[in-house]
C-alpha cells in the first residue's frame, strides 16, 4: 500500500515477468474472480480536521481469494496493469462504488463522496461517459463520487486531460490530485486544471515531525493548495504527531490508520450512522 505502490509493485511485477506461469495463473484467477464475485471494495474514512467528521471514503479493492485468503491490491493491480484486465477491473470497481452508494442513500444518508482510483489507462474520451452511465444506473448524483487520479496523467496531452477533466466536474464529481508531489511537478501547471484537491502522499506524512524535508514539503502543498483554492488532504497518518503538525499547517482533511484501517462496507456505514467523530 501507500508509497509502495510505486517502488514495492515495480518490484513484484519485474519478478512476475520472471515467472510467466504465475503471471498466467494470476490471470486466470482473476478472470475467475470477476465471474464468481470474489473481488469488493474496503472503504477508509476521510475526516475534516476542523470538525472531526467523516466527509467521505477511498473505495480499495480487495481480492478475497479462495486459497490465498483476502489479497490486497498490490498482488494483483500489477498483473492486472499488464495483462489488460485493468480496464475490467476499474468498470467494475466504478459499478461496485456505485452500487453501494446507492445501497446507502436509500438507508436515507446524505451523499457522501466515495474516490475511487483511476488509472492513466481508463482516463480516456470515454471516462464522462461511463462515469454519468453508472450514475445514472443507480439514480445517483454527482456527490457520491470523486475521482483519484495521479499526478503523471497531467504530463500528456493536456488539451484532452482538461477537456475530460471538464466533462466529469460537469456532472458534480470532484476530482483529487493522488499521491501528490511524488509525481513530476510543474506547478504552473496545476492551475489549468479544474482539480478540487491534493492529495499528500503517505512518503511525506511518514516523516512528520522528524523529517524536516518532509515537513516542509507537506507544508508547501499545503500552502500551494491553498493559493490555487484546491482542498489539500493527507493520506497515511498514522499518530498524533502528524495529526497536530497537518492541522496546525492548515491541512483540511486527513485518511489514516489513526482514525481508520479501510474496513468493509458494512462497518463504514456503522460508523457514519454513529456519527462517530475524532
Ligand atoms: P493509494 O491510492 O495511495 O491508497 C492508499 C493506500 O494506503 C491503501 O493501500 C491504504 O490501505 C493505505 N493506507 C491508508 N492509510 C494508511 C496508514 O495510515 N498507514 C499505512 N501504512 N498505509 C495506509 P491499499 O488498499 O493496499 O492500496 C494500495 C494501492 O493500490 C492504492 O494506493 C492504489 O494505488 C491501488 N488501488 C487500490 N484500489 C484500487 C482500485 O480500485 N483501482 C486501482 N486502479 N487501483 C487501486
Ligand atoms: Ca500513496
Ligand atoms: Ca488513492
Ligand atoms: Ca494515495
Amino acid at each position: 500500500g501507500g508509497e509502495n505502490n510505486e517502488g514495492g509493485y515495480a518490484y513484484y511485477s519485474e519478478e512476475m515477468n520472471r515467472n510467466t506461469l504465475d503471471l498466467l495463473r494470476i490471470e486466470t484467477g482473476l478472470l475467475h474472480a470477476f465471474e464468481y464475485n470474489e473481488l469488493l471494495l474496503y472503504y477508509q474514512p476521510k475526516i475534516d480536521f476542523a470538525q472531526g467528521h467523516i466527509t467521505g471514503a477511498e473505495a480499495l479493492v480487495r481480492w478475497q481469494h479462495p486459497e490465498r485468503g483476502l489479497l490486497a491490491p498490490g498482488d494483483f493491480i500489477p498483473i492486472a496493469e499488464e495483462t489488460g484486465l485493468i480496464v475490467q477491473l476499474s468498470d467494475w470497481v466504478l459499478e461496485a462504488a456505485c452500487a453501494q452508494a446507492r445501497q446507502w442513500k436509500e438507508a436515507g444518508l446524505e451523499p457522501i463522496r466515495i474516490a475511487i482510483n483511476v488509472t492513466a489507462r481508463e482516463f480516456t474520451r470515454s471516462l464522462p461517459d461511463r462515469v454519468r452511465a453508472a450514475l445514472s444506473r443507480h439514480q445517483l448524483t454527482g456527490e457520491w463520487l470523486e475521482l483519484e487520479i495521479t499526478e503523471s496523467m497531467l504530463m500528456h496531452s493536456t488539451d484532452r486531460v482538461i477537456s475530460i477533466m471538464e466533462k466529469v466536474c460537469l456532472l458534480g464529481v470532484t476530482i483529487s490530485l493522488d499521491d501528490f508531489g511524488t509525481g513530476y511537478s510543474s506547478l504552473s501547471y496545476l492551475k489549468r486544471f479544474p482539480i478540487n484537491t491534493l492529495k499528500i502522499d503517505r512518503s511525506f506524512t511518514t516523516g512528520i515531525p522528524g523529517d524536516t524535508n518532509d515537513c516542509a514539503i507537506a507544508s508547501a502543498i499545503i500552502g500551494i493548495a491553498k493559493q490555487l483554492r484546491h482542498k489539500v488532504i493527507a493520506e497515511g497518518v498514522e499518530n498524533m504527531a502528524q495529526f497536530n503538525f497537518l492541522k496546525e499547517a492548515g491541512c483540511n482533511e486527513l485518511q489514516g490508520y489513526l482514525f481508520s484501517r479501510p474496513v468493509p462496507a458494512a462497518d463504514f456505514h456503522l460508523m457514519l450512522t454513529e456519527g462517530r467523530k475524532f
